[in-house]
């Protein structure tokens, strides 16, 4: 599931749902919610999306809709220098 809106999610049916977290994701979504690449991908290259990003402006514009339940989080292995190894909450990103 993905959360598209402030109080809306989305279950992919498209071979998006199967795009893992990355903390240094090469995918996100746009404001029409396609997945775009973020930097050149290469041939083989699995394709990565932040599951706990949240920009500035979302949280300001409703904080109470970015609960984070625990049941969600994980421990990552993603490997990215800025990997942040259990992803438990949302966080602020550029
Ligand atoms: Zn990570």
């Amino acid at each position: 599931m993905i959360q598209v809106r402030d109080d809306g999610w989305m279950i992919p049916r498209s071979s998006a749902r199967f795009i893992n977290h990355s903390c240094a994701p090469n995918c996100a979504l746009d404001t029409t919610f396609t997945l775009r690449t973020l930097r050149p991908v290469a041939t083989g290259e699995q394709l990565t999306f932040s599951y706990d990003a949240l920009t500035i402006a979302e949280w300001r514009r409703a904080p109470e809709c970015y609960f984070w339940d625990e049941r969600w989080s994980f421990d990552c292995y993603c490997g990215a220098p800025n990997c942040v190894r259990r992803v438990d909450r949302y966080r602020i990103r550029p």
